[in-house]
C-alpha cells in the first residue's frame, strides 16, 4: 500500500532571537554608525584622490594603520599610537577622518562613526581607500531583505 499523499509538512518556525538582538543593540557596546553628521557639508576636498593606506604618519612616521584627514588629506596616527589625528582635529578643527585599518569614518566632533558606504560623500573616499588597500572595488552591498523561498518540498517518490 502506497500512501504518497499523506506527507506531513513541518511548519517552519520563526526565529524570534533575531528580533531580540535588534532590541538589545543599543546597550552592548556596538554603536550604530550614523548616516549623517552636521560636518559633512564642510567637506569640500576631492576624496577620489587620497594618499595610499601605507603612508606613514606625517608627524611621527608611524608606518601603518593611520588615519587620513578628509579635509586636508594629511595622514596621521591614531589615538592608540601618538594621537596625531586627534591633535590635528584639536588644532585645525578637521573632525572627519578615515581609518586605513578598517576603512571606517570617524567624526571627532560628533564622537561617532559614520557609515561611509551609505553617505554618498564619504563613499568616494571609502571606495578609493578600499581599492588602494585591497586592489579591487568593494563588493556591492547586497539587499538583506530578500525572502528565502519557502522550501515546502513534496516528497512523492
Ligand atoms: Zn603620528
Ligand atoms: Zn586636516
Ligand atoms: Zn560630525
Amino acid at each position: 500500500m502506497a500512501a504518497g499523499e499523506a506527507c506531513s509538512s513541518s511548519a517552519a518556525k520563526n526565529f524570534e532571537d533575531e528580533e531580540d538582538l535588534m532590541l538589545y543593540g543599543g546597550g552592548s557596546g556596538w554603536v550604530e554608525p550614523r548616516t549623517w553628521c552636521d560636518h559633512l557639508p564642510s567637506l569640500t576636498s576631492d576624496l577620489s584622490h587620497i594618499p595610499t593606506p601605507d603612508t606613514s604618519c606625517f608627524r611621527c612616521q608611524h608606518p601603518s594603520e593611520n588615519w587620513v584627514c578628509l579635509f586636508c588629506k594629511d595622514v596621521l596616527c591614531s589615538r592608540f599610537i601618538n594621537q596625531h589625528m586627534l591633535e590635528h582635529y584639536e588644532q585645525k578643527g578637521h573632525c572627519l577622518a578615515l581609518s586605513y585599518s578598517d576603512l571606517s569614518v570617524w567624526c571627532f566632533a560628533c564622537d561617532a562613526y559614520l557609515d561611509a558606504q551609505v553617505i554618498q560623500q564619504l563613499r568616494v573616499a571609502y571606495e578609493t581607500a578600499y581599492i588602494l588597500k585591497f586592489g579591487e572595488s568593494p563588493p556591492a552591498r547586497t539587499m538583506e531583505c530578500m525572502q528565502l523561498e519557502n522550501t515546502g518540498a513534496h516528497h512523492s517518490s
